[in-house]
């Protein structure tokens, strides 16, 4: 199995997620794309996130009607904070012949060496570095490979850092739960059906 993983807070999930996964889904052929919504999230100390549960639910409605996208509970049912090396190593045991790619935005990339043991995670899985809008790909972190739109990927046997430049969705978690503070409408950053959902929950207002 070609497994492309995308890990997030999710809070909520946006069109921005959607669009690097279907990049990644594309450029790689995956089987499958799986988001997985952190418990809680290591990297993120900024504000109080809703319920894990409610942002569980938000990844499955976005996901629903793609084929190959999944959403997994590997970090969700741990209850506690997970850190992402844990997560793929967990992934890659239990599949340990399949290929793993490992898909974040230029702005996570740009502070990588602080995740915990960001070296063994270059070892565990492919990376696929999307570019988000207003975050530079940082060229010193380790060798790298520049993707073009529409090329057809095949995955080489030892882990490898892509960069896919051409991502271009500037929508943020951060822009949505604003809007809705407001009282705007952010209708068109996010899926129907989660648009529905967090006005249903009144989650951000
Ligand atoms: P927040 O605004 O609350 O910080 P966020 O929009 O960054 O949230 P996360 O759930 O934290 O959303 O992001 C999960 C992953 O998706 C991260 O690797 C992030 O870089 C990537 N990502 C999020 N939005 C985009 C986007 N618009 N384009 C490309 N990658 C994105």
């Amino acid at each position: 199995m070609r497994i492309a993983v995308l890990g997030g807070t999710f809070d909520p999930i946006h069109n921005g997620h959607l669009a690097a996964a279907q990049s990644v889904s594309s450029t790689f052929d995956t089987d499958e794309v799986h988001f997985v919504p952190a418990y809680s999230a290591p990297h993120k100390q900024s504000h109080e996130s809703v319920s894990a549960f409610h942002r569980f639910a938000m990844v499955a409605l976005a996901t629903a009607s793609f084929e190959g996208f999944r959403v997994s509970t590997i970090e969700v049912d741990a209850m506690e904070k997970r850190y992402t090396v844990d997560t793929l190593q967990q992934m890659r045991s239990n599949d340990p012949q399949g290929d793993l790619l490992f898909i974040l935005g230029t702005d996570m990339y740009l502070e990588f060496e602080t995740w915990k043991n960001y070296r063994s995670l270059l070892g565990l899985a492919h990376l696929a570095v999307v570019h988000r809008p207003g975050f530079s790909f940082r060229e010193d972190l380790a060798e790298y490979r520049v993707l073009h739109k529409g090329e057809r990927v095949t995955l080489p046997a030892t882990p490898t850092v892509f960069y896919l430049p051409f991502v271009e969705q500037p929508v943020s978690s951060t822009t949505v739960r604003d809007a809705c503070r407001r009282g705007s409408d952010a209708s068109a950053s996010v899926p129907p059906a989660v648009w529905t959902y967090i006005n249903k929950h009144q989650l951000y207002s």
